[in-house]
């Protein structure tokens, strides 16, 4: 009987482009399902519109009345599309989006029924959701757990449902998922940026955290995909030998994009221009079949909405075009694995990017004031921000040579070292008036000019300056942007407030001018984070060397990052910035602890199928045929046999070795599990998956990889490598 494989090549061969027509601008389609700003002026009466903007940017809260006006204004809107249900749309801890819909309908008695949608279905929802990982948050305290409206992302249209962006908390408060804590972070961030702008600019009321993502994935014939068990259960592939061709020409990366993932994107894009997503780059990556899209940055919160709504839609689109999109950071060995690079800055009400270089002395003294209380913040806090990106399936690509080492450092080109660098030369106290007219002219004044033709760019390093925004590149593709996030701009936070601190105290206590006072506690604090800096090759081995010389963490898997999330002074961080109690910071541990152990779990177990049910007895079938070949050449040779059937004989032997080696790898391995699953203690727990179990998957795949080099490809049961590459 054919294999599946067989189908599925078959069924791709006969896959047409489904060619994607665009009869309107882009500009005309874009945020047309989205209650936003325009929607709402047009729907909302003037004081429900003034109640959302208030909310919206000062985060004042909405009172009822104008909750009843706007759910009512928002169901007229909605129908007026065609919309019959309503969902809270959140992100709960699992790494997806979920929704439950309801339907505007309801009956009314005497067999009336109308379309109802009241302010209190709008503010707050309690879907059962006693089964999304809460790290015994429910237990403890009550089993309910209930979504409430974030105004400050907008409602939009999917398909037929009106989805309302919501945050995920239990009965008690403590959050249970992404958006609460980034919520809580940005307010920090808010709240610290704001009184350091207050030096330069006493206008400024609000600081706004942004973030730019470039999210990376695959594209893969659905009928091949989902004939691979390992791709359709995992997301990965976990054996599979490379193809002939691979990466090694260069010949993807910023080609012209095939015909059917070009149809995709254009589908995917106006789907994005509908949901106000403004999606504006897209291009192939290094690995064939990789590609990336990247919008327009926008305010955090609402771009990590963005980028749970895009991998979503994705998933739709691509199964419309009959193709798969895999977010996994690593489904194939030996190319490429994706990552989801997060741009991100701070700028004010007032319109200034607080990490672009201004155009007077005073504005880049800002600048600088921002651009090293950041590097003091990742340097303090290096081991927490590689936390916050560890998850199993990211832990294939940080460190392997194609995505930045689990060593955090900051990269910050030549010019600015050189910046640094006369700043650290700066008086203590006092300066003199020449001294500072010299910083005027010709250190911070100079920035500007210098930034300009500052094209340094270090791919290899984790977390990069750009010339007015940072780039945290080690965050995985499949993550959600709000964990990174998250970390990201409480440690800023904090460290603006400690900033704040001592600079109040040198003017108050050493009698110094502001500017004096600032330039004296950044020269500190160029000294003194020294160790975070690197502009070398982050991918060489060099580097560990030297980073383990400077002190700096290098956590290469989960289990061991993940420790940083519950340290003492992580727990505190986020207690005193009102980020996360210490309840919700060990919840989130176990959770995530326990999602590691559960992905090496399935992964173990699938492998362990596919190495048995699979590989095997399509060796032993190969096996019968070679046996089956040698005896009747026996017949005919006779006592010559030997001679003539030798390298059958060698390819019997060879295949019982490679059969041997997997099924006892794959008994280790059970046994292994076995021993992992009676630990209680979810850290050593992780530990016996991460060192015991996880390894022996490398030797399964060994045997099973020389298998698919030596059996008759008309009969190997697994879709191959070439295959799923390079099907177009
Ligand atoms: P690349 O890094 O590929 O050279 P760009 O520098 O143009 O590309 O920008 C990459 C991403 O950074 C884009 O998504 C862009 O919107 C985002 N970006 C640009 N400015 C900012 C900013 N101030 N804050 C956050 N993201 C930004
Ligand atoms: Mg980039």
């Amino acid at each position: 009987m054919p294999t599946l494989r067989f189908h599925a090549v078959k069924e791709s061969l006969s896959n047409k482009p489904i060619v994607v027509e665009e009869k309107e601008r882009r500009s005309v389609l874009f945020g047309q399902n989205v209650f936003n700003e325009n929607t709402m002026r047009q729907y909302l009466t003037k004081d429900a519109f003034k109640g959302v903007m208030n909310a919206v940017k000062y985060g004042k809260k909405i009172d009822r009345s104008i909750a009843d006006q706007v759910s009512s204004s928002m169901k007229d809107w909605a129908l007026s599309k065609g919309v019959t249900h309503y969902t809270h749309w959140f992100q709960p801890l699992t790494g997806t989006t979920a929704e439950k819909h309801d339907a505007f309908f309801e009956t009314v008695g005497d067999g009336i029924a109308i379309e109802k949608f009241g302010g209190d279905q709008l503010v707050q929802q309690e879907p059962d959701a006693s089964s999304f990982p809460h790290g015994g948050i429910r237990n403890t305290f009550e089993a309910r757990g209930y979504t409430a409206w974030d105004p400050t992302s907008p409602a939009f249209i999917y398909g037929t449902t009106l989805c309302i962006p919501t945050i995920f908390v239990a009965y008690t408060g403590e959050a249970l998922d992404y958006k609460t804590p980034l919520l809580r972070a940005l307010q920090a961030v808010d709240a610290a940026a704001t009184e350091v702008c207050k030096y330069f600019d006493k206008n400024v009321k609000k600081v706004t955290s942004s973030l730019g993502w470039e999210q990376e994935y695959f594209l893969i014939d659905k009928a091949l995909a989902t004939s691979r068990p390992d791709i359709t259960l995992t997301g990965r592939t976990l054996l599979g030998h490379s193809s002939a061709k691979g990466q090694q020409l260069d010949d993807h990366y910023f080609g012209s994009i095939p015909t059917r993932a070009f149809n995709f994107m254009r589908e995917l894009e106006t789907e994005c221009m509908l949901l106000g997503i403004p999606v504006k780059t897209r291009h192939n990556e290094v690995a064939p079949n990789q590609f990336e899209v990247a919008p327009i940055f926008e305010e955090a919160n609402l771009a990590v909405d963005h980028n749970s709504l895009l991998m979503d839609v994705m998933g739709r689109v691509a199964s419309k075009h009959n193709l798969k999109v895999l977010f996994h950071e690593k489904p194939f060995a030996g190319i490429n694995g994706s990552g989801k690079h997060n741009n991100w800055s701070l700028s004010t009400d007032t319109g200034v990017n607080l990490l672009a270089p201004g155009k007077t002395p005073m504005s880049n003294l800002q600048f600088l004031t921002f651009f090293i209380n950041t590097i003091k913040a990742v340097h303090e806090h290096e081991e927490l921000l590689r936390a916050s990106i560890a998850s199993a399936s990211n832990d294939h690509r940080l460190g392997a040579n194609e995505a930045p080492p689990a060593i955090i450092s900051v990269f910050i080109g030549q010019q600015l070292t050189k910046v640094l660098e006369e700043l650290e030369g700066v008086t203590k106290g006092k300066l003199s008036p020449e001294e500072k007219t010299e910083l005027k002219l010709n250190v911070v004044g100079k920035i500007p000019d210098v930034l300009l033709d500052n094209t340094d760019r270090n791919r290899t390093s984790p977390f990069a300056f750009t010339g007015n925004k940072f780039e945290f590149r080690a965050v995985g593709s499949l993550a959600n942007c709000g964990n990174p996030m998250t970390i990201l701009n409480t440690i800023v936070a904090k460290q603006l407030q400690d900033f704040k601190i001592e600079v109040d105290k040198l003017i108050d206590k050493k009698d110094l001018k502001k500017d004096e006072a600032i330039f004296n506690v950044l020269r500190e604090y160029i000294k003194s984070t020294k160790a975070i800096l690197f502009e070398g090759n982050g991918y060489g081995k060099e580097w560990e060397t030297e980073a383990k010389k400077r002190g700096l963490s290098n956590n290469k898997t989960t289990p061991e990052a993940l420790k940083a999330k519950i340290s003492e002074k992580t727990i505190k961080l986020f207690d005193d910035m009102n980020v996360m109690s210490p309840i919700e910071t060990k919840a989130r541990y176990e959770i995530e602890m326990e999602a590691y152990i559960m992905h090496i779990q399935i992964e173990g177990r699938v492998l362990g199928d596919i190495a048995r049910n699979h590989i095997v007895p399509t060796a032993v079938k190969y096996q019968n045929v070679l046996i089956e070949n040698v005896k009747g050449l026996k017949e005919i040779f006779d006592k010559k046999f030997v001679a003539v059937s030798k390298e059958q004989i060698n390819l019997i032997e060879e295949i019982s070795s490679h059969i041997e080696g997997i099924n006892s790898n794959v008994t280790k391995m059970i046994n292994e599990r076995k021993k992992a699953n009676t630990i209680d203690d979810i850290e050593k727990k992780a530990m016996a998956y991460c060192n015991d179990v996880k390894p022996l998957f490398d030797d399964i795949r060994y045997h099973c990889d020389k298998l698919e080099l030596l059996v008759d490809d008309e009969i190997w049961p697994l879709t191959k490598y070439r295959e799923l590459l390079f099907t177009r």
